[in-house]
């Protein structure tokens, strides 16, 4: 063996991993994936009608509130100014998301002040006002009340999940931020941008280095192929980024994922809907979404009459699908101990990023955590022999 690590799987956290071992300690480090592609589901491709850069695993906006995440990916790529913005059509009007002073007003056809806006949410949180409730349903009311809660988001919800709300953990709803303000920006973070060049430029950099060798549609349980879990585990340090219940062979029960179908079209327009996100929380039609990517970049020289759009369908994932959002079920969270008892067993391989961990992370919460993981488990090994 000519590495001194494997990583398995090449999103933002395997990625992130490869490259501070590389070029920070030195190390010959070899990257795998299944797919055809680097960069797990950031991967974006120019589309082939119109010229426009889709997300093809569904829109990523990177934004982080993490100094040294900032810092670490500007090395890479720089960013646009773009600041996310998301609408929902309810009820055939169109409102701004998040939840704040504006979808407030235009819902209840009022003007209320914060101070009354507030005082109007916490009467119709009811009994739930003020607590802190550990599941989506509860957390989600507590938050907006339950007019608020059942026109933009029950039904939302029920599309995107089909998982009971009160199945759900609170932290699903707690990613959107509710404002008293008319600030309807969808995040909250400091920093926020799109990479200038595209996501697969900005990918490609990170493993551009001549100790990071790059094997794709290379699957780590296939044995037919030389780099598979039964040829490396016990021989060299392997950090693994794929599901974490595939790896233990399901022996706790196969964890629940949700996965998305996407529907591409091509509007003879161009501009279909006037922003990159439009959400559809009503149950008169099947899918939670429409991404038009054009608007992720304004400053491109796109054509003017023609664009493309992409719905989206969310389904629960099954064998051969791709897995996007755990689902968390208590059921789910039960299986997860029981992975994670065997992980911290398994000697010599670290487990990260989204499926394996089982943890929703956005962008900069997986390259924080590989940050991380190379400080206190990697260095430590390098540097001391630390297993
Ligand atoms: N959500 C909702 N209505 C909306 C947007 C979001 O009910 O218009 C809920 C839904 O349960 C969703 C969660 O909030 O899964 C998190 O939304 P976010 O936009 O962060 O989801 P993502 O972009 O990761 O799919």
């Amino acid at each position: 063996m000519n590495y001194d690590i494997v990583v398995v799987g090449s999103g933002f956290f395997g990625l992130t991993i490869a490259e501070r071992c590389a070029n920070e300690l030195g190390l010959k480090v070899l990257v795998i994936d299944k797919r055809d592609h680097i960069g797990g589901n950031a991967y974006s491709e120019t589309d082939p009608v119109t010229g426009i850069e889709v997300h093809t695993y569904g829109a990523h906006l990177f934004h982080t509130s993490n100094e040294r995440v900032w810092r670490y990916v500007n090395r890479f790529t720089s960013f646009t100014p773009y600041v996310h913005h998301v609408y929902t059509t309810h009820d055939g009007v169109v409102y701004p998301m998040p939840i704040n002073l504006g979808t407030i007003n235009q819902f209840f056809h009022a003007s209320y002040t914060p101070d009354e806006a507030r005082a109007l949410i916490a009467e119709q949180a009811g009994e739930l006002a003020g607590q802190d409730p550990q599941n989506l349903n509860d957390k989600g009311i507590s938050l907006i009340g339950r007019p608020l809660y059942e026109a933009f988001i029950k039904d939302y919800t029920g599309k995107q999940w089909q998982t009971d709300p009160k199945d759900l953990p609170a932290s699903v709803i707690s990613r959107l931020p509710v404002r008293y303000t008319y600030d309807n920006r969808y995040f909250n973070d400091t920093y926020e941008g799109l990479p200038t060049h595209g996501y697969t430029a900005w990918l490609e950099t990170m493993v551009d280095s001549p100790d990071i060798d790059v094997l794709l549609s290379t699957d780590f349980f296939d044995e037919s192929q030389p780099y598979h879990r039964a040829a490396l585990v016990g021989r060299v340090p392997i950090v693994y980024t794929g599901p974490i219940d595939r790896y233990f062979d399901y022996s706790a029960g196969a964890l629940a994922w949700r996965t998305i179908d996407f529907t591409t079209e091509y509007p003879e327009t161009g501009d279909f809907q006037g922003t990159a996100v439009m959400n559809y929380p009503d149950l008169d039609r099947d899918y939670t979404r429409i991404i038009e990517p054009r608007h992720f970049h304004p400053e491109r020289d796109y054509p003017a009459d023609k664009t493309v759009i992409m719905k989206e369908y969310s389904r629960f994932a099954e064998e051969g699908d791709e897995p996007y959002y755990p689902v968390g079920t208590p059921e789910d969270r039960r299986r997860l101990l029981a992975y994670r008892d065997l992980a911290a067993r398994e000697e010599g391989v670290v487990f990260g990023g989204r499926l394996g961990t089982y943890q929703y992370l956005d962008m900069h919460a997986a390259i924080g955590s590989a940050l991380s993981v190379v400080d206190n488990v990697i260095v430590p090994h390098v540097r001391d022999g630390v297993p």
